[in-house]
């Protein structure tokens, strides 16, 4: 064997190993991690996978066994790009769902099964024999079709990861910014790479990037060990400022609004981004219609004024609390009276609660009632007041709405939160609700109460009929009545 062959195995060996190491390293401390650690498993696994798979393909001195280890690269390479980018996306405060990862995996998937097959449609390689001049292991390759939208995609891939990174640069803060370049440099290195390797500038047929791979292992290794890359993340300003519990609203010099976070909106729904630069007290009145009820507490520096109304929210979800909710739901409940217009109240229990605390302990119980409530509050219209009426059970009033339009937007509740459930370290928690619809009647007498009652009556029905559906009362009534 030449030297410079032994030279790129020992390259890519090196890269092999230290993928391997900080694969394990990490699924070893995963539980102390953040969940950011799974991305950078899968990263480093499937980069783990291609090394090896390079590494043995350069001492294959068959066609057939350059094949099959070309095929075992393949179950690693086109995956590792696209897992660095989830990888990053999340670093820098994007939440990585399921269907995230799948859409990212169906090309690398084609490739694998492309390359695998290669002999019956040479789509990927056109041309893949032993180099003719140099001999084994050294390929003479020409590429298809298919390896050009794979190229592309792992190419765009790695790029998008590194702009990424590069946009949250300024939102980031000093301390953390090298942690931030050893996340671009690493995505960098095989990038530049394998674009040098596609304009032909490296040795013929064979693959320079597993051969630097090590270079971002390190990076990794020394962001994970100094700088604590998954336990303290640079989460971007707009993360943390919209994770603050408490209402904040900024305001300049002239006390006009230039920014408010995601507490203060569920507090405000009608708070909107086109009110930036206007004044505050003239934004009060919109949203309110009253004086300003808060204690102001103006810092000086960053006149940040900070909302203190717990009494008004429940503390775990950050919705109105049943007090809240009765003193909102009875003025809107008045006006519906007065005007004759619609008002309806729907009520969510979620189907047997007891057993995920009993499956999963009270805090698993905890995560899923804020689950729920961020699964209803993504598709509720802004008309609703919502508020966690205790335990496992939320109320909605639904201003303008009768109670077959509530069933419809219950329905889509129910729908919403079944179809996405909780991920947790301990496993998946799907969740169900039962919900019950009753409208204000017209006639004058009837108290909050009495309509709390009647959704009470259609929720218990809803129960009783098997959960996980919608019961309205006005219906129920009437079957009462035929029979
Ligand atoms: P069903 O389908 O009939 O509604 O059954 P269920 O188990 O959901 O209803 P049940 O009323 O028997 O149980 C509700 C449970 O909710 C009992 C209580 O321990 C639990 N719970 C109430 N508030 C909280 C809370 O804030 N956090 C957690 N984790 N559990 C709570
Ligand atoms: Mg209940
Ligand atoms: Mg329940």
């Amino acid at each position: 064997m030449n030297l410079d062959l032994t030279a790129y195995i020992t390259l890519i060996c090196t890269s092999g190993v230290l993928n391997l190491y900080l694969c394990f390293y990490v699924f070893i401390k995963r539980h102390h991690y953040a969940n950011i650690a799974h991305l950078f498993i899968l990263h480093t696994g499937f980069t783990t996978i291609y090394c090896i798979g390079a590494a043995f393909s350069l001492l294959s001195v068959t066609l057939g066994e350059m094949k099959f280890w070309t095929v075992i690269q393949y179950i690693g390479m086109p995956f590792s790009p696209p897992a660095g980018l989830l990888f990053v996306m999340q670093y820098v405060g994007i939440k990585v769902r399921k269907k995230h990862v799948l859409a990212l995996f169906i090309i690398p998937f084609i490739s694998l099964i492309m390359v695998a097959t290669n002999d019956w449609h040479h789509l990927h390689y056109r041309v893949f024999e032993i180099d003719p001049v140099l001999g084994a292991p050294y390929i003479h390759q020409e590429i298809g079709t298919w390896y050009m939208i794979h190229g592309m995609f792992i190419f765009s891939s790695m790029f998008v990861a590194f702009l990424l990174a590069v946009y949250r640069w300024k939102e980031t803060a000093k301390a953390y910014r090298l942690q931030l370049i050893a996340l671009m440099v690493g995505q960098l290195v095989p990038m530049v790479t394998a674009f040098i390797y596609l304009m032909g500038f490296t040795p013929q047929g064979i693959d320079p990037v597993p051969m630097v791979l090590w270079v971002s292992s390190f990076l990794y290794l020394w962001s994970i060990n100094s700088s604590r890359m998954f336990t303290v993340m640079p989460i971007a300003k707009d993360a943390i400022f919209n994770s603050i519990n408490d209402g904040v609203i900024v305001l300049d010099e002239a006390y006009r609004l230039i920014e408010f976070n995601l507490a203060s909106k569920n507090m405000f729904p009608q708070l909107k981004k086109s009110m930036f630069g206007k004044r505050f007290a003239d934004i009060w009145l919109t949203l309110s219609g009253s004086s300003f009820p808060f204690t102001l507490e103006n810092t000086k520096s960053s006149q940040e004024l900070k909302l203190e109304n717990q009494a008004y929210y429940d503390e775990l979800t950050q919705i109105y609390n049943r007090r809240a909710f009765f003193q909102h739901s009875k003025q809107a409940f008045d006006e519906a009276k007065k005007f004759a217009s619609s008002f309806t109240f729907l009520l969510i229990d979620i189907d047997y609660f007891k057993k995920v605390n009993d499956t999963y302990g009270h805090s698993a119980g905890d995560q899923v009632l804020v689950h729920v409530v961020k699964a209803c509050q993504s598709i509720l219209p802004q008309v609703a007041l919502f508020a966690r009426y205790g335990g496992e059970e939320f109320v909605l009033a639904l201003k303008g709405y009768t109670s077959s339009e509530a069933e419809v937007l219950a329905n889509q509740l129910r729908r919403h939160v079944e179809t996405q459930p909780l991920l947790i370290n301990e496993g998946t928690i799907s969740v169900t609700l039962s919900l019950g619809v009753a409208q204000a009647a017209k006639q004058e007498n009837e108290t909050l109460d009495d309509l709390l009652n009647k959704a009470d009556i259609a929720l218990y029905s809803a129960k009783q009929n098997g959960r996980n559906q919608v019961r309205v009362y006005e219906e129920i009534k009437e079957i009462l009545k035929r029979t």
